[in-house]
């Protein structure tokens, strides 16, 4: 589902808090605009699947796509994201 204006705007303002104007890390053209909607990334297959919501930037020059956590940037209220399983949404706290 698309965002709404709303969601819209609440990322903008979260990716423009973080980095400023955002620009394309491969080309550098200003226009490195967001998807508009939530990308799964699949972190484990099988039956019981694991995805991380991203959001996604996208090169309007080169297509250069950049994937951006939705927990990372604490967005997931805004979206609507539910936390599903704390090793994604929780950093660790032991080093391996
Ligand atoms: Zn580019």
């Amino acid at each position: 589902m698309a965002f709404t204006p709303e969601q819209e705007t609440a990322i903008s303002a979260k990716l423009t808090e973080l980095v400023g104007d955002a620009q394309c890390p491969m080309c550098k053209h200003p226009n490195f605009h967001i998807a508009p909607e939530i990308t799964f990334m699949p972190l484990r297959g099988g039956l019981s699947a694991v995805s991380m919501p991203c959001l996604v930037l996208l090169c309007a020059r080169c297509g250069t796509a950049q994937f951006v956590s939705v927990f990372g940037v604490g967005l997931q209220d805004v979206l609507g994201i539910k936390p599903m399983s704390p090793e994604i949404t929780q950093p660790k706290t032991e080093g391996k």
